[in-house]
């Protein structure tokens, strides 16, 4: 915890801010008091940071790395000065001299540098291994041009460049000195050296790998880790006249074109993998770096390279990173001169990887020709790697040829990414209860049968100091006047307000709270959209990346279906809704972007007919980022969960409405299975095919959707109305979702579910009738969050998978 009194700041803050814009405080706008704030901030940590360098060095603790692709940490000042524990004290320093701490705070670009769950994931557990005083760095890249931004424009997706780092970043600290090469293409010269063979790799293109290090503030425990992405840069960046008389101008410059195309942008895709030469170059980009900048680190460290693995973790977020494998390989067999098994057995030691999906649109394989070219060395060692491990398969599943192609490396004319990770890593985990077992008895049986100790579970969580602390301040407020501050150090505490939930001021003023929060979303929603809408509607919200298989389609055709009905019934029965949406669709997946101009077609027919206006309001919110869920959550009555059962691997934002005191609507898909056990079966409301039923359509057949549409009118109705014209004067608009449904057969069950949803919804509507019922239910979410706490999830990975001397013990 930094201990600063409020002059002291005061001064720093004047100080900082005339060295940085070479003027007065009263002379500044925001973006300048922003950026004089930022910079203040990460002065202060500077010292902490060194610090906890010098404290791993000498402790000789585990490192664990974090390698992943994806890094969404959203805005940092906020919860750098939460996690210093002084966002109080300067709030309050600020105000006094004429300032609103959360207007500058709102002026900070997110960091956006990842598509949705999974690199949220990966900034949540930054954000604990912090906190629990785990020496955890992240590794990944850093994207010129992060996740693009969504303009909604007359009812479609409209992608702009997400240029974040075009007003500086005050954050980061670049690291030249801690530069890597890294090289691509060319061929392999091997050579007898004294009956030893040697693997020189030539004629190939160098690649600069240049870090950028960013602090990653512990909670009050003076620890500052660090996330490492690296940029790609010409080697030399010195201008080489002379090409210009010989010509090769061109040349050079395409090289620079080439090299710095590595790190340009994030591919705009969730769960969905696609074989862009660019994307394998990004892959082995920051793998190769990190791995040669842990090895010389732990090489000047004193460490011995035959005990890498007794001090060093390596953890790999899904197989993108998964050329960690043979590039370890590389580093020990070619420069350290292990002998094969022994750095085979360090590699396997070092390494755990996480499994994020079973969709099978989303496993990554290259096609060797493709590999071979870009990575000739590392080609070669995945190459042995695959022959040995097909030896042990063959002994062990002599003729079984089928069995073997499926469960090899190589085959097909691809390298298998998920395949590589799980033979080439210790531990293999998957991110929810239902999701590991799936892997384990259905997509990755053959591997579980030969490695059945590799597989565990580690259900996801959420950092609750953002997803709690941060964006819910009164809730926080109320829990700490209840049950005391203990659940900010120990989120299981957080039970504790169970034992308030009969007294009906508690829930009166939680119920207030959320109100609060409501107004203030409203605020914006009329801002940005210009739509009024009633505070004193149920606020159900949906948002997530835009797919097919979390079925934003299935509350799409609800609202269709309420809209006729309210039609035919103006006076019916229901509690009025405001009904929100926001995600962004991959550029590329036509029938996401087709669901978002469903979903602004019916925002636009229901709220402007006077007829259901009252009762009805569907909202389309533009550009989700971590910012704005911070906004909407902390605002939701009613969290929708309601992906295709064995489709979400995981769900995070499930967990982040949860511990805001919203109640869930839910498929038993994912983590919703785990929260439905932790709150009980009455304050949650289910419905839907369960796991089974889903696999065994999947496997025997025997669903029909033009049954469903042949049979159920109201379905009928609806579909009839996506093409009629009625939402949409272009009867064609929404042919792909039609398609989907119908001529595709509805792989994701939406009509099958149809009718089990809409129960479900009226139940909900019963219940929030009953408000004091509904609030106590609210309150039971709240208590039963704190395991949902990626605190938790980050222990059981030290203990379970990392096996680091874990400092946190010391709390
Ligand atoms: C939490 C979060 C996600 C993940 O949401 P799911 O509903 O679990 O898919 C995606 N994007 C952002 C910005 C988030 O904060």
């Amino acid at each position: 915890m930094l201990s600063i009194d409020k002059d002291t700041f005061k001064k720093d803050y004047e100080n900082k801010f005339i060295k940085l814009h070479g003027k007065e405080l009263s002379e500044g706008n925001n973006q300048q008091k922003y950026e004089a704030l930022g910079a203040l901030v990460k002065d202060y940590v500077a010292n902490m940071w060194i610090e906890t360098n010098k404290k791993y060095k000498k402790a000789g603790d585990k490192q664990v790395y974090y390698f992943s692709m994806e890094f969404l940490l959203g805005r940092l000042l906020g919860n750098c000065l939460l996690n210093l524990g002084i966002r109080d004290m300067c709030k309050e320093a600020l105000s006094e001299m004429g300032i609103d701490l959360e207007e500058i705070e709102d002026l900070e670009q997110d960091q956006g540098l990842g598509n949705g769950g999974l690199g949220r994931l990966a900034a949540c557990f930054l954000d604990s291994m912090a906190s629990l005083t785990i020496a955890g760095q992240g590794c990944g890249i850093r994207y010129k041009y992060g996740f693009f931004e969504q303009k909604i424009v007359d009812g479609q997706q409209v992608e702009v460049s997400d240029n974040w780092l075009r007003g500086g970043n005050v954050w980061e600290t670049k690291k030249a000195d801690k530069a890597e090469i890294v090289k691509f293409g060319g061929s392999v010269k091997v050579e007898n050296v004294n009956g030893k063979l040697s693997f020189i790799h030539v004629n190939y293109e160098p690649v600069l790998a240049v870090p950028y290090d960013t602090p990653i503030v512990g909670y009050e425990n003076n620890i500052v880790n660090t996330l490492r992405l690296w940029s790609a840069e010409p080697v030399s960046n010195e201008f080489d006249f002379s090409s210009f008389s010989r010509g090769e101008f061109l040349k050079a410059m395409a090289y620079k074109n080439s090299v710095e195309s590595i790190s340009l942008v994030l591919y705009p895709d969730d769960s969905f993998y696609e074989g862009k030469m660019l994307r394998l170059k990004q892959q082995y980009f920051f793998v190769c770096a990190g791995i040669q900048s842990i090895i010389r680190h732990f090489k000047r460290c004193g460490g011995n390279i035959k005990e890498l693995d007794e001090k060093i973790a390596i953890h790999i977020n899904d197989t993108h990173p998964t050329l960690a494998i043979p590039e370890l390989m590389r580093i020990l067999v070619d420069q350290e001169e292990l002998s094969w098994e022994e750095a085979w057995r360090i590699t396997q030691n070092t390494i755990s990887y996480t499994n994020h999906t079973i969709l099978a649109e989303a496993l990554e394989k290259w096609p060797t020709d493709m590999f071979k070219t870009i990575l000739p060395r590392i080609y070669m060692i995945v190459e042995e790697i695959n022959e040995r491990y097909c030896q042990e398969l063959w002994n062990k599943y002599t003729g079984q040829w089928d069995k073997i192609s499926r469960m090899a490396i190589i085959s097909d004319g691809y390298v298998k990414m998920a395949n590589l990770a799980i033979v080439g890593s210790h531990s293999v985990n998957g991110v929810a209860k239902l999701h590991t077992e799936i892997l384990k008895k259905r997509e990755m049986a053959d591997f579980y049968y030969l490695y059945p100790s590799k597989f565990n579970n580690k259900t996801n969580g959420i950092t609750h100091r953002r997803w709690l602390l941060k964006c819910n301040p009164e809730l926080t407020n109320l829990l700490k006047e209840t049950i005391g501050d203990s659940f900010i150090r120990h989120p299981m505490d957080l039970d504790k307000f169970k034992n308030h939930l009969d007294d009906v001021n508690i829930l009166s003023r939680l119920n207030q709270i959320k109100q609060n929060n409501k107004v203030k979303l409203a605020e914006e929603i009329y801002k940005t959209k210009g739509i009024k809408v009633d505070t004193n509607s149920i606020f159900d919200v949906q948002v997530k990346r835009i797919h097919g298989y979390k079925r934003q389609t299935l509350n799409c055709l609800r609202i269709m279906d309420l809209y006729n009905r309210l039609l035919e019934n103006p006076s019916l029965d229901m509690v009025p809704r405001t009904i929100i949406f926001a995600g962004k669709a991959a550029p590329g997946y036509y029938l996401a972007k087709n669901i978002i101009e469903l979903i602004c077609s019916i925002a636009d027919k229901v709220n402007n007919d006077p007829r259901v206006n009252e009762k009805l309001k569907v909202v389309m919110m533009d550009n989700y980022k971590v910012s704005l869920a911070e906004r909407i959550i902390p605002a939701a009555d009613l969290s929708e969960q309601i992906s295709t059962t064995t489709k979400e691997a995981s769900g995070t934002s499930n967990m982040k409405f949860m511990m805001n005191g919203a109640v869930t609507i839910a498929t038993l898909d994912g983590a919703n299975i785990e929260i439905k056990d932790e709150v009980g079966e009455d304050n949650i409301v289910i419905f839907g095919l369960n796991a089974d039923e889903v696999l065994n359509f999947h496997k025997y057949g025997g669903y029909s959707a033009w049954d469903i549409y042949n049979n159920n009118p109201r379905v009928k109705a609806v579909i009839d109305d996506l093409v009629s014209g009625r939402y949409n004067s272009d009867k064609d608009k929404f042919n792909k979702i039609y398609a989907n449904l119908l001529s595709y057969n509805d792989e994701f069950f939406v009509l099958k579910d149809f009718d089990a949803y809409l129960e479900a919804q009226k139940k909900i509507d019963v219940i929030y009738r009953d408000q004091a019922k509904w609030q106590r239910m609210c309150g039971v979410n709240i208590a039963h969050s704190g395991i949902f706490s990626s605190d938790r999830t980050i222990k059981e990975y030290a203990t379970g998978i990392w096996d680091s001397k874990v400092l946190y013990k010391n709390l």
